[in-house]
């Protein structure tokens, strides 16, 4: 028997249930990768992530081949595709595991029942912990807010280890054909992302490594640590994460064991894990309330008074020109690292939805495009975070003050001066706002739909 192994967010050979069982089960195995015009599909990021993957899909071809098989690249609607696939290999079998974007899990549903006359599909959960049905509350409602969602995540438990790697990905003997991976088109025409790339090391084996680097190294002092942006102090995962390099339950896999020889490690990795508990939270959220991608979760903000003519502020924020420090050297990071430190990510929200009064989704867009991690459900969740309008939200009263932001968690300005070398001279623009009174302007606004 042959099985079509779709891979899609799951850019790995271990811990991959997909792969695992169609290894266990078939005797050849065809791993395809299609690049899907999905306005939400996960080739269809932005130009940052695009690039990423295009690295991803290299590294993942070059461990296929070491072990002789390969990666099967189309470009174009899965349907058509897979049937033909189907047709020419005899394949009686598709595996995949699940994506949890609206409208792929929309176009899975439908491809299931398309293509079962002809074949068995098989889908699996390999980017979350559990799946997003599992954890309810009491009333079979699914949590809004964060700490009593993990803690019913924590108490259902992890209901599986990581798979091993399959012992053997037998290849078809007549292999199909397969687009080259240039002609896909995902690196840009005019290359500037080899200078965002160069901070980077793509793939499974340097995801891996990533983890059991940070664990002895930073891990314990995870807790404080992450909040200091010019420090090393976060694990850096999140691209990996996405595209699916590595899976949380492996990351969680691996914390659990490290911290098992070096208990001293607790406080900070408990920390750590939370955090991989607000991605499955976002994803969680997302699963259950699908218009969240589009419109804020709180229905009061359908209507809320954003600014009208923004061209001129976003651009200079986008530019990291706003005269802020802590928020220009977080969206120059951004451009040429294509991340971002979490703790600028809610700074530069925070000036743009409410200082600047620009809606959440013109920040949101800005960083899908820019983001190497870029992730729909992270995405939106922190936004919606941040401006107010989301699941367990900040106040709306809230506002950070972007000069105590960066004197608290960049207190000798190293941050700051790494991005923004004009700093010191007259080129460094001034405020694009006044602190005091674009805060009284939103506390007015969110005041007045609160009510
Ligand atoms: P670590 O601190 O080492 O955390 C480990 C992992 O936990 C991360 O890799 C990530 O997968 C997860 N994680 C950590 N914090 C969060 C969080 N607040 N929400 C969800 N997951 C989290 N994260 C994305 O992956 N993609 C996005 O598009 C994204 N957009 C964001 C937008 C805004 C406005 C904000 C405030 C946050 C956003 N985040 C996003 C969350 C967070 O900033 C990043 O996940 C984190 O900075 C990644 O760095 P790290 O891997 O070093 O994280």
């Amino acid at each position: 028997t042959t099985a079509i192994v779709w891979l899609r967010q799951d850019l790995r050979l271990a811990d991959n249930p997909a792969l695992y069982h169609a290894c266990r089960t078939c005797d050849h195995i065809i791993p395809l990768f299609i690049d899907d015009p999905l306005p939400t599909s996960v080739s269809q990021l932005g130009a940052a992530s695009r690039a990423w993957l295009h690295h991803s899909l290299q590294d993942l071809d070059t461990r296929l081949q070491a072990i002789g098989n390969r990666l099967t690249l189309q470009q174009g609607a899965a349907l058509p595709i897979l049937q033909k696939l189907i047709a020419t290999t005899g394949a009686t079998h598709v595996y995949w595991n699940r994506v949890y974007d609206p409208q792929s899990l929309a176009r899975d549903k439908h491809l299931k029942e398309a293509l079962k006359p002809s074949c068995a599909v098989h889908s699996f959960n390999a980017s979350l912990l559990n799946e997003p049905w599992e954890v309810l509350k009491a009333d079979s409602t699914p949590y809004k807010v964060f700490t009593p969602f993990w803690k019913a995540m924590l108490k259902h438990g992890i209901q599986h280890l990581p798979l091993p790697l399959p012992e053997r990905i037998p290849a078809l003997p007549l292999q199909p054909e397969s687009l080259p991976l240039e002609t896909l088109g995902l690196l840009p025409h005019i290359r500037w992302d080899t200078g965002m790339m160069a901070h980077w090391q793509v793939g499974e084996e340097a995801a891996m490594q990533k983890l059991h680097d940070f664990l002895p190294t930073h891990g314990g002092a995870y807790k404080e640590a992450r909040n200091f942006p010019a420090q090393p102090g976060t694990a850096r995962l999140s691209p990996h994460l996405h595209f699916g390099e590595i899976s949380p339950r492996q990351a969680v896999y691996h914390t659990e064991r490290h911290l098992a020889e070096q208990p001293g490690a607790e406080n900070g990795l408990r920390h750590f894990m939370q955090e991989i508990g607000w991605r499955e939270f976002a994803y969680y959220l997302l699963y259950h309330f699908p218009h969240t991608v589009e419109r804020a979760l709180d229905a009061r903000f359908d209507h809320f008074p954003w600014a009208d003519d923004y061209t001129d502020v976003l651009e200079r924020w986008q530019r990291g020109q706003t005269g802020f420090p802590i928020i220009d050297a977080g969206m120059r990071e951004l451009w040429q690292t294509g991340w971002m430190h979490n703790r600028v990510r809610m700074i530069v929200a925070s000036l743009l939805t409410k200082n600047l009064l620009v809606p959440w989704q013109v920040g949101e867009q800005w960083f899908r495009d820019t983001l190497v991690d870029a992730d729909l459900a992270s995405n939106v969740l922190g936004w919606q975070w941040v401006a107010g309008c989301g699941a367990d939200a900040a106040p709306y009263f809230r506002i950070f003050n972007p000069t105590l932001q960066g004197q608290t968690f960049d207190p000798d300005g190293e941050y700051i001066r790494r991005w923004i070398p004009e700093l010191q001279t007259r080129d460094y623009p001034s405020p694009i706002m006044d602190l005091k009174a674009s805060r009284e302007r939103a506390l007015a606004k969110f005041s007045q739909i609160k009510q």
